[in-house]
Order: C-alpha cells, then structure tokens, then sequence
C-alpha cells in the first residue's frame, strides 16, 4: 500500500479541485526571516464516538477538543449517538415488530428524558434550549410514528430499521453543536443525508465518492470559510433520491473518513475511549500497550479482524489521497494516540499486534462428492456474496472434502439459508453431504506489516500454541503476508492471545 508519486499528483490535483470551491481561510503564520507566509489553514475531521459523547460532561470535553481544533484549523466534527442509544432503538424497533408499541413507545420516552438532561446541562440560553427541543421533538416524534407504523404492519423492513436506528445521531448532533454554540464558537449541526451519497443497501450501504464530494464541498465549504464549524452526523447517508441510510453498526468512523476524503481534510481524528490502537485487548491481555504509528494495512487488518477501535471499513475512503488518521482517547487527550499513515513505522519485521474475533460461525460445506464438483467454490461465495456475509477468513484442504471458512455469527444464519437453498439439489443427490455450522469457534490474528520476508514467524506462533496445548481447527495466511490467522476454541482465546503476545515480546517491542 505504499504511496507513489501518482497518488501524491493525484491528491495536489483534488486540491486544486476543491479551490473551485473558493480558498480555505488563510492564516499567516511568521516563517524564518521574518517573511510573512500566507498557509492555508489545515482542515481536521473529528470524530466522537458514543462514549465521547456519552453525557453532558463527556459532551462538554468534546466541545472543548473541536474549540481548541478550531482556534487554529478548519474543523467538521462528526458524532455518534450518545452510547448506548442505538442499540436501544434497534430493540425499540424489534419491539415494535412484534406489535409491542407499548415498549417501544417507552424507550422513545427514555431517550428523550436522556437528551433534555444532556441540554439542561449543556446548554444555558433559553431560546437556544427551546430551539434544540423543538428540534428533539420532531426527531423524536419521527421515531414515534416509525415504531408505531412498525407496530401496526408488524413488519420491520431494512429500510425503516436505517429510520429508526438513526435516531440517535440525528439527536446528538444538534445538541453537539449547540454546546458548541454556547461555547462562543460559531457551529451548525447538519445530517449526513444531505451530504454523504450511498446505494440502497439498507443496513451497510456503500459511499459514491464523487456525488458524496459534490455535495459535502457545495454544503461545509462555505461553512467553514465563514469559520463555522459542522457537527455532522455520523453512521448515515442517503441515496440518490433522498432515502436515508445507514453504513452499518459503528459506521460513524467511516462516516468521518469519507467526509475527510471528500472535503480533502488533512487529517481525520477519531476520538474515542481507549488510548489507540493496541498491541491486543487489554482485557484479555494485561500488558497491552498503545501503538504509536501504524500503516493503513496493519491497522485495516486489525479493524478487520475484530480489534474494536474502527469499523473494518474506516481506512478505505482514506488511502489514495494518504490521510493521515488519528485514533485519540477524549478523555485523555493529552496522550498521543495511534497516528495510522501510509508507511506506518518498519520494525524491522515481525509481529506487530494481536486480535481476536469472537462472534463468528465457522460453516463447512462439503462431503467426499464436491471432490470434482468444480462450481461448489464458485457457488459457495456467490452466495456469500449474494447475502452480503462478511466473510472473514476461508481455508480448503487440498483433498477438496471440505471448504470452510468464517462469518460473523449475525450473518451466519441467513448464510446457511442460502447456501442449503443454492445446493439443495446437491444436498438431495449426495453430491454435497453436509452443510455444517460450529459458532463455538474464535478467529486469533497475528498482524504486522514487515512479516513479509521474516520467515518463521508462522512457526514460532503455532509452536508456542502448541506448548500451551491450544488446538487449532483451521489456518490462513493471507498472500499479503500481514497477517496470519487461526481458528481456535472460543474458551482458548484469551490463553492464545497472552502466548502470541509473549512469544513476540509485544510488551516491550519499540514499535
Ligand atoms: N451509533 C452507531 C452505532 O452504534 C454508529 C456509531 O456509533 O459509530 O452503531
Ligand atoms: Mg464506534
């Protein structure tokens, strides 16, 4: 994933594309002899993530971060719903499925005694307050009628469920930016539908990048040359025609990402409630420590694989034009954090994290008779494909009796569907025998950029797994060479994970 000079024209070209815009707002700073130097002022993404903005103090923190932002760059803070919200109104909305208004009715009602306290506390003016309630008010009334539509139908469909799930962010933005407002800095809240374009994929829908630029440019850039700073809404887009979408759970971290690709940002910071990137999860792994620099591809192997600091497609949006990003702990921000960038930092080989995925099903398609079958791999992942499984990792014994490979287990039942509806022919005539499911499993992850041409590194790992009697159920190596997963018992995770760590001194390493 390295850089090349293509990619660097390519990022001066947008740039040149966004003065069609009209200029940044330009500060003079003073440079060596005295010469007066007009630089444009840098533009930051920030990022706050449910905890961040979890109650009127940690809100109150936020706002402090995007103040001191502001005073020296162009700052467009995107925000999550306040912790905790969005999965309470997926169960609202799943209430409501089941005819349970009631229920649902009564979460709405939570939410809104959760959000007045937050502007009580926040928000001082009077008519500010009246303005931002009234605002809640008609989200919430939104929220209302979409669970009670829900309740009556009894029938919740991707699309309302994007409605109902969106909720919360389209409540905390406007009290974000308010709060923001209070602190003297100018600030307007806006909703990502009217900024981030994406398909119809309710639940997990795709940016377009050029619409999506077109539209953020035309709708902040003049925001921001008149020294306002957005909170925009994190986890939503819209497509073409209007209808509101979600980029699936945790996706306000791609949200900022895509922002920062589209408005050119210099940097993306993503704050959140843990020091950075780890070298495992402290949790499970008492002598984790921060990563203080990391590539694009290390980091995106470890989102992908389960470390729970960034949705897996955080990175994309940011590679070709080599933005930087930060992962930062709001409630520590005088620590510095995991800066990710292109190169990341060489160590000089070798392992650089560890990661572990719990919620996953292992699904085996097979039986003697697939030897031959050619189609069954091909098939297999049309499936997969056709119901948008995330697959996570895939190995096939080189005797052919058996292909499996993984899934998050939330996927895994509407995969199995498929599968035995796409080979049921196959099921019926013995040429496929089973279709098996195991969600006891857990995917371990070995990560680190320079592995490539280190060998042994796969030895070691299986060694020391193999002193601590850790049995392993399948193995991938991905042709990148960043990363080398197994499969294991889920009851043997946290002893793989303090093995591996040990075994590649990851407590002490300089990286
Ligand atoms: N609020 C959304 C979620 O909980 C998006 C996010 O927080 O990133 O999934
Ligand atoms: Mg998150």
């Amino acid at each position: 994933m390295r850089l090349g000079g293509s990619e660097g024209k390519l990022r001066a070209a947008r740039r040149g594309e966004a003065k069609k815009f009209g200029p940044k707002k330009a500060i003079c700073r003073s440079i060596e002899g005295g010469r007066q130097e007009e630089m444009k002022a840098r533009l930051q993404v920030m990022k706050f993530g449910g905890t961040s903005v979890g109650d009127a103090s940690c809100i109150a923190r936020a706002v402090e971060i995007i103040a001191q932002a502001a005073k020296q760059n162009g700052c467009i803070a995107v925000v999550s719903a306040m912790s905790g919200v969005t999965n309470r109104l997926i169960e609202a909305a799943k209430k409501a499925q089941t005819g349970n208004s009631g229920e649902a009715a009564a979460v709405v009602d939570a939410l809104r005694q959760q959000h007045e306290a937050a502007l009580t506390s926040l928000i001082q003016h009077q008519e500010e307050r009246v303005r931002i309630r009234q605002r809640m008010d008609e989200v919430l009334g939104e929220g209302r009628r979409l669970c009670e539509g829900t309740a009556l139908l009894r029938e919740l469909t991707p699309r309302t469920l994007d409605a109902i799930s969106s909720l919360g962010e389209r409540l905390s933005a406007p009290l974000v930016a308010a709060a923001v407002r209070e602190r003297g800095l100018p600030s307007e809240a806006i909703e990502a539908t009217e900024l981030i374009v994406t398909d119809a994929f309710h639940g997990g829908a795709e940016p377009h990048m050029e619409l999506t630029r077109k539209k953020s440019q035309a709708r902040l850039r003049p925001l921001l040359e008149k020294g306002i700073a957005p909170v925009v809404t994190g986890f939503i887009g819209a497509t073409l025609e209007g209808q509101l979408t979600t980029l699936g759970r945790g996706g306000s971290d791609y949200s900022a990402t895509i922002l920062g690709a589209a408005m050119d940002a210099d940097e993306v910071i993503i704050w959140t409630d843990v020091d950075g990137v780890l070298t495992a999860d402290p949790r499970l792994v008492e002598e984790a420590r921060t990563i203080p620099v990391i590539s694009y591809r290390e980091a995106a192997e470890l989102a992908y694989f389960g470390a729970r600091v960034l949705h897996p497609k955080t990175l994309n949006p940011v590679v070709q034009a080599a933005i930087p990003v930060w992962i930062r702990n709001s409630f520590a921000c005088e620590r510095p954090g995991t800066k990710i960038t292109p190169e990341g930092r060489s160590i000089g080989g070798g392992v650089k994290a560890l990661t572990a995925i719990r919620d996953v099903t292992l699904i085996s398609v097979g039986g003697p008779g697939i030897v031959g079958l050619p189609d069954v791999l091909g098939r297999t992942f049309s499936t997969t494909a056709e119901v948008r499984a995330n697959v996570l990792l895939i190995s096939q014994s080189s005797s052919q009796n058996d292909i499996c490979f993984i899934v998050s287990t939330v996927d895994a039942q509407r995969t199995v569907e498929a599968l035995r509806k796409e080979f049921a022919q196959d099921l019926a005539h013995h040429k496929v025998e089973h279709i098996t499911v195991d969600s006891s499993v857990a995917i371990v992850a070995v990560v680190g950029e320079n592995m490539r041409g280190t060998p042994g590194i796969a030895g070691r790992t299986f060694n020391a797994l193999g002193r601590e009697k850790v049995n392993l159920i399948a193995i991938a190596q991905g042709s990148s060479e960043c990363n080398i997963s197994f499969v294991i018992d889920e009851k043997a995770v946290k002893t793989a994970l303090n093995t591996a760590h040990r075994e590649f001194g990851l407590e002490a390493s300089p990286n």
